[in-house]
């Protein structure tokens, strides 16, 4: 089952020339909008006027998440903010948000693209999708959202957390394709096995999930405990939330809707272009994006592109399960985290930043983040003040983070070491 056949399964020719073709016009238009692109590009001697085969992509700059938000929050946008309908945006680096915005256009072309992603992974139009994403400045949880409703299923916004009520709503509503982070299902199997629900009743057929590192293992173990079939997906949310990519029933990589979305792979050290089929950093050129369209955006994510014709007929180059990041992004709980955001937040409560360690386990089958802060910067015997400092840096991540951290105050020496440095995260997690 196709949603768009007339692209997903567009000969590959045709195809070259349709991206060449919106390469072309989204670089004009970002050189003519976007200062610091038209900057870049001088610099660089790029004409994007030009620009007349995809092997020169690799001239173009790449654009990091440093740079959006040094541009943030509208900095990089393309179109006046009265064109944008909609912000979303992820929370911030160090101290600065990035805002993503999207127009009109966008917003079609999102939804278009989830619905291409939904179809792909086996949810047809009779299906009832729960959404169990979170539906916030987070794009996952709309995403998916505005994707079922282009193809014309019927979606409940669940929204993310209240387990028992996600589990009436499955009951109740005849759910039968659940979405979700691939650990908060296996989570929804588990308390629905200590409630003595007969998952074999239920009306559950498919699920997609995404958001977090995931294994074939956990796939086969949601298959069965859910008995349902599972469909891996991809997103970034400086790009668009799902609709990037996402896997067919062969589930042997996810396609990427490359009719807008370039992928490349690059060296993370060296930022050349890996052989094809190789492993590097997943790297994405926008096309049809009008609101902020991204240049080489590097995700941070690792994986390798599949570039064999699929047996489902979908020509469009499939890119692996991703395998890990390059920089020191973390996602827990499906949210992504950046170690010096915590040291920011920490160094808002007190006078400097005191040594501090994350370390990441499993709880049954959720992340449990915790924050392990160096007690000796405070007043060691009054515990009544350091429980008051312990819960306003609980409160501070979860607002602004998103995710909820247990905090320990600790003696240094407590804390895992490499030579004479705390080393910043120890992920005990297995996926
Ligand atoms: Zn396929």
């Amino acid at each position: 089952m196709y949603f768009e056949p007339k692209y997903e399964c567009m000969n590959r020719e045709a195809l070259d020339h349709l991206k060449l073709e919106r390469l072309q016009a989204s670089l004009t238009r970002i050189s003519k909008n976007v200062p610091y692109y038209r900057k870049k590009f001088q610099e660089m001697n790029i004409d994007p006027y030009d620009f007349d085969s995809l092997e020169d992509l690799s001239r173009l700059p790449l654009t990091t998440r440093e740079d959006l938000a040094r541009h943030a929050p509208y900095g990089l946008f393309a179109v006046p903010l009265r064109e944008v309908v909609r912000l979303h945006g992820t929370y911030g680096l160090k101290d600065r948000s990035i805002v993503v915005g999207y127009t009109i256009n966008d917003i079609h072309r999102w939804s278009v693209l989830a619905a291409r992603v939904l179809t792909a992974g086996g949810v047809t139009k009779d299906d009832v999708i729960q959404v169990a994403y979170n539906y916030g400045l987070s794009t996952s949880g709309f995403g998916i959202h505005y994707g079922a409703e282009q193809m014309g299923a019927t979606v409940v916004p669940a929204s993310s957390g209240n387990t028992s009520r996600q589990i009436s709503i499955i009951q109740d509503y005849n759910v039968t394709t659940l979405v979700c982070i691939p650990s908060y299902a296996l989570y929804l199997a588990d308390k629905m096995d200590e409630a003595g629900i007969n998952i074999n009743a239920l009306s559950l057929r498919t699920g997609l999930f995404g958001e977090e590192t995931w294994s074939e293992k956990t796939r086969g173990e949601i298959q069965d405990r859910l008995k349902i079939t599972a469909a891996d997906n991809y997103a970034v949310s400086e790009i668009m939330g799902p609709g990037v990519a996402g896997e067919c029933l062969e589930r042997k990589g996810m396609h990427i809707n490359e009719d807008h979305f370039l992928p490349e792979v690059i060296d993370p050290h060296t930022l050349e272009p890996v052989k094809p089929g190789e492993p590097g950093e997943l790297v994405i050129t926008t096309l049809t994006k009008e609101a902020l369209p991204l240049v080489r955006f590097r995700t941070g994510d690792l994986t390798r592109l599949i570039h064999e014709p699929c047996a489902c007929g979908r020509t469009f180059v499939r890119m692996q399960r991703i395998s890990g990041r390059c920089d020191d992004m973390l996602i827990i709980q499906g949210v992504n985290v950046f170690p010096q955001q915590i040291g920011h937040i920490l160094a808002s409560a007190g006078e400097s930043i005191p040594s501090y360690q994350i370390v990441l386990e499993r709880e049954g089958r959720l992340d449990k983040a915790t924050v392990l802060v160096e007690a000796d910067v405070l007043v060691p015997d009054k515990i009544k003040e350091q429980q008051g400092f312990i819960e306003s840096i609980k409160q501070h991540l979860a607002m602004e983070l998103g995710v909820f951290f247990e905090v320990r105050l600790v003696e240094l020496g407590s804390m895992l070491f490499e030579g004479d440095k705390v080393v910043p995260v120890v992920d005990k997690r297995t996926f």
